[in-house]
């Protein structure tokens, strides 16, 4: 399923809270790596909070941590 880069779902998207999501990320707000694709950050990958995201339930998206892996397939 491929997710909106809409408005809509950057503001419900999850990425900035979670601890995953370090100073690197947060220098351009990044958000949204179901749909925009991973970063070019470096980050650790302490824990994803995904699952909890409404934008992953409406587009029943199966993965997780975007932001290392690249866009939903
Ligand atoms: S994709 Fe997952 S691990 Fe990466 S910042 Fe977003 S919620 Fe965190
Ligand atoms: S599924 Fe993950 S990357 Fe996609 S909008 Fe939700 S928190 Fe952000």
């Amino acid at each position: 399923m491929i997710v909106e880069s809409s408005d809509k779902n950057s503001s419900r998207c999850r990425c900035p809270g979670c601890p995953t999501h370090d100073d690197c990320m947060k220098k351009d707000d990044e958000r949204l790596y179901c749909s925009r694709g991973q970063t070019d950050c470096d980050p650790s990958g302490h824990g994803c909070l995904c699952s909890d995201c409404p934008v992953w339930a409406e587009n029943r998206l199966g993965g997780r941590y975007f932001c290392i892996e690249g866009v939903a397939r």
